[in-house]
């Protein structure tokens, strides 16, 4: 998967533990592979270099570090004995699903075990009474509605790649899609959870009954990116499937006009499943790649998706089409059927992986900003652009100001990629700036661990220290991700320690 294009893949290599990719499996972590194959069996323990180095990047593979040993168990129990070996030893590690993620999050650690869950995919309950799924984390996500669908239900979150991304690496990643803007996030569908801490013990989390008392511990863990323990089963809701659902595309001469089509359909009160928008460059790279038949000659699409009873959905389609024509649409249509309907959405779909078909490499960005100020954002990155001579094709959910500008450059001309790699820090800027954030549903990971100070100041970087401590005292689960650990991000890792500056100050206590 390369969705980000490596510049110079060499150079840039990162491997947290030690520089530059480990050939051998460290000698402490070697002693430890009779244990992990007892645990997981032979099948389940890679310690070649050329299995393990298969494993040596996500999808983001900008970031690469070969695992000391990878390990695949099957049930929770193996899992529970991998970790409480870790943490015996004092060794990391690092989870993984199906390794889509965009912020380098499963970077695995070169003297660490790698924890992967494909070979813990199994559906294990449908429950339609209670109108939930009980699943293991590396359950497909897109492999939950294919399961619920012939019984009229599904899975609303949906990131784009739903075919493969695991559950596990949704909850650890809190995934969005294009469908959140009315069903929410992944945190708003899960109910329980087992997971295995740190420490390798075994913990249940709420259960099958929506809301639970006390601490959301739930809440807490669903995006803690791995480092609160590893996700063994899972339980989610399932949403019914609406009796209709429709489809539209929208053509506009100018993002402006997009954008003001947007606020007009929010502003009278209708809340589509979806808006997403593609600028012309995006939309050039969609055609070229699945010919999507997207309108000729659009600065800007539209594709809003309307969802809910019949008489709903074709009122608010009259009233979105005529919201469009009004914002200056030149063209709106709505997908005649199944078939036109998946075309508008593989168009915007493939859009990440089709613009290689206009630029030899790119940096896929992910920003979140209120949604007044995408008009005043997206300009502001137009103008970027035009200083730096670095193409920007933006593609992104319209309808909750989540920003992906793809920052588009060739890796043959020196320099280009640090010019790229500013433009993307800048978008960055631009988002905090207007009361955005870092990242709006692509995690933290290794990638923006160091721009979390953009955002936070010292005392809440020491809470979200304090609380991962709480899970982790060791510091072995996924190091070095979400948080500059070191706080500077170049100081010598370690535990945190000393008085934290809220208790220093006498306006908390610490037991
Ligand atoms: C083409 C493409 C489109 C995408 N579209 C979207 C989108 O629309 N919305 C969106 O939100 N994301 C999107 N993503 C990003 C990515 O798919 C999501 O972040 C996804 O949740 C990652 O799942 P994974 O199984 O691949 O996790 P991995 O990449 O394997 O891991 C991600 C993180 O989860 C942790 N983790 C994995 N499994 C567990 C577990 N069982 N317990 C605890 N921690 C665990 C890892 O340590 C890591 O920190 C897209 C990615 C690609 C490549």
């Amino acid at each position: 998967m390369a969705t980000t294009a490596p510049h110079t893949p060499e150079g840039r290599a990162r491997t947290p533990g030690g520089p530059g990719a480990r050939e051998r499996t460290p000698a402490a972590l070697a002693a430890l592979v009779p244990r992990l194959r007892e645990i997981c069996g032979a099948d389940g323990v890679l310690t070649d270099l050329s299995q393990r180095r298969v494993y040596e990047s996500d999808g983001l593979t900008y970031h690469r570090s070969t695992p000391g040993v990878v390990v695949m168990p099957t049930t929770t129990d193996q899992v529970a004995s991998v970790i409480r070996l870790c943490a015996e030893h004092g060794v990391p590690y690092v989870p993984r699903g199906a390794g889509t993620g965009l912020s380098a999050g499963a970077l695995p650690h070169s003297e660490g075990v790698l924890l992967v869950t494909s070979r813990m995919r199994r559906i294990l309950e449908i429950d339609l009474d209670n109108e939930c799924a009980v699943v293991e984390p590396g359950v497909a996500n897109l492999d939950i509605t294919r399961a619920a669908a012939p019984h009229g239900y599904y899975y609303a979150p949906d990131p784009s790649s739903q075919q493969v991304c695991s559950v596990g690496g949704n909850v650890a990643e809190n995934s969005g899609g294009a469908h959140c803007l009315k069903y929410g996030f992944t945190v708003n569908h899960v109910r329980g959870l087992e997971i295995v801490t740190p420490s390798g013990e075994i913990v249940e989390l709420g259960g099958k009954a929506p809301g639970a008392h006390g601490y959301d511990l739930i809440g807490a863990f669903v995006g803690s990116e791995g480092t609160l323990g590893v996700a063994t089963r899972i339980t989610v809701s399932l949403t019914r499937a609406p009796e209709k659902t429709v489809t539209l595309l929208s053509a506009f001469t100018s993002l402006d006009a997009g954008g003001q089509a947007v606020s007009a359909i929010i502003a009278a009160g209708v809340l589509p499943s979806a808006i997403e928008m593609m600028d012309a460059l995006a939309i050039e790279a969609a055609e070229r790649a699945v010919a999507c038949d997207y309108p000729a000659g659009a600065a800007a699409v539209l594709v809003v998706e309307l969802d809910g009873p019949a008489v709903e959905v074709d009122a608010q389609l009259e009233r979105v089409t005529a919201l469009c024509a009004d914002a200056g649409s030149f063209e709106t249509r709505a997908a005649s059927g199944a078939e036109e309907r998946a075309l508008i959405w593989k168009g915007r779909k493939s859009a990440f992986a089709a613009v290689g078909r206009i630029s030899p490499a790119y940096i896929v960005q992910d920003g979140v900003v209120p949604r007044t100020a995408l008009g005043e954002v997206l300009g502001r990155i137009a103008a970027l652009s035009a200083e730096s001579g670095i193409r920007v094709a933006n593609v992104f959910h319209a309808g909750d100001g989540n920003l992906h500008p793809l920052v588009l450059f060739d890796d043959a001309e020196p320099g280009a990629g640090e010019r790229a790699e500013e433009v993307s820090g800048a978008i960055l800027d631009l988002c905090i700036e207007h009361g955005g954030s870092i990242t709006g549903e692509h995690g933290v990971g290794v990638d923006k661990a160091c721009k979390m100070p953009r955002m936070y100041d010292d005392a809440s970087l020491e809470t979200f220290d304090l609380f991962r401590r709480a899970f982790d005292p060791a510091g072995i689960a996924n190091p070095e991700k979400l948080l500059p650990t070191p706080r500077l991000c170049g100081e010598r890792p370690g535990v945190r320690t000393g008085v934290h500056p809220l208790v220093q100050s006498g306006e908390a206590e610490q037991f």
